[in-house]
């Protein structure tokens, strides 16, 4: 039997197989504790039943990983999906441009939405796009309010699993209502199983949305950034750097203060955004101050 673990609540998973559309509750066996390897949200699992009737279960194996996230923890993601609002409250760009350096260091691709279309007027929605879609990112701006390009969201996951992120008041939970609605599933049940393991940390976990397409809504948006790597690898996580790379007088360019950097003179031209800049140079900063204690 094949299933996948949507969610795990203190040594529990709950392992979701399709074909059947039943939950199991599984338990881990012993041969995890020694192999060192622990069952994550998103795993594939093979499993056996124990009781068909409770639908209780073991784990018995982890088939291969395609990725494995460090934060949120959660293994075989294929994209995120960073939901902010075009205004109330106005994007907070810095948060935003962590999340990004974020997810390109784990090499997971990036879908941007924009919500709350309704309320903005069209040039707020131009500048964001424009900022955006320079650096290489797919921008989509939707209403969860009035449905507007709902469809286009769910087009953009079918068939993966995606991790939905952002801070709160932006309307994630409307929109991933929105995205929930007609999932012939019974996510009732769903809820009822997992209600019994009630530990109400928040948990991640796997939503289903379609045949083959789950949804993860991430918790804690503030800190999925982490700084425990080199100042130099920075530059790499900004995508719209990359044409430029080659070009800066000094190889191995950091873009800061270094003459003869054509980052710095696309800058200039307006053709690298001010606010991505200033994020980067903000970022770059602190690592650099982070080293300099450890040494
Ligand atoms: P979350 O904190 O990101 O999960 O946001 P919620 O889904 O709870 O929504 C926060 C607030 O924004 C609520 O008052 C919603 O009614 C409102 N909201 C959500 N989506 C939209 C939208 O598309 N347009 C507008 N105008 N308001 C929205
Ligand atoms: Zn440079």
């Amino acid at each position: 039997m094949q299933g996948r673990i949507i969610k795990g609540i203190a040594g529990f998973y709950y392992v979701y197989d399709v074909v059947e559309s039943v939950i199991y509750e599984c338990k881990a066996k012993g041969i995890f504790r020694k192999e060192k390897i622990k069952p994550l949200v998103g795993d594939l699992v093979e499993y056996e039943i124990l009781d068909a009737e409770e639908k209780t279960g073991n784990i018995i194996r982890i088939l291969p990983r395609k990725n494995e996230l460090i934060r949120p923890a959660v293994a075989n993601i294929d994209q995120a999906l960073v939901v902010f609002a075009v205004k109330k409250p106005d994007p907070h760009f810095n948060l935003l441009d962590r999340f990004l350096v974020m997810m390109e260091r784990q090499e997971i691709p990036v879908i941007i939405c924009f919500n709350k279309k309704d309320i903005a007027d069209e040039p707020e929605i131009e500048s964001l796009e424009k900022t955006y879609e320079a650096c290489g990112y797919r921008v989509i701006f939707a209403s969860a309010r009035e449905g507007e390009n709902i469809l286009e969201i769910k087009e953009a996951l079918k068939g993966k699993t995606t991790t939905v992120a952002g801070p709160s008041g932006v309307g994630k939970s409307s929109l991933i209502n929105c995205l929930q609605e007609n999932v012939n599933m019974e996510t009732g049940s769903i809820s009822r199983k997992i209600e019994r393991g009630k530990h109400t940390t928040r948990h991640s976990e796997l939503i289903p949305i379609d045949e083959d397409s789950y949804i993860m809504d991430t918790p804690g948006f503030s800190s999925l950034y982490t700084n425990d790597f080199d100042k130099e690898e920075l530059k790499c996580y900004f995508p719209e750097f990359e044409q430029y790379q080659g070009g800066c007088r000094f190889q191995g360019c950091n873009h800061i203060s270094e003459p003869g950097c054509l980052v710095k003179e696309a800058l200039e031209e307006g053709k690298v955004h001010p606010v991505r800049y200033e994020d980067y140079c903000e970022m770059y900063r602190e690592l650099e101050q982070k080293e300099k204690r450890r040494y």
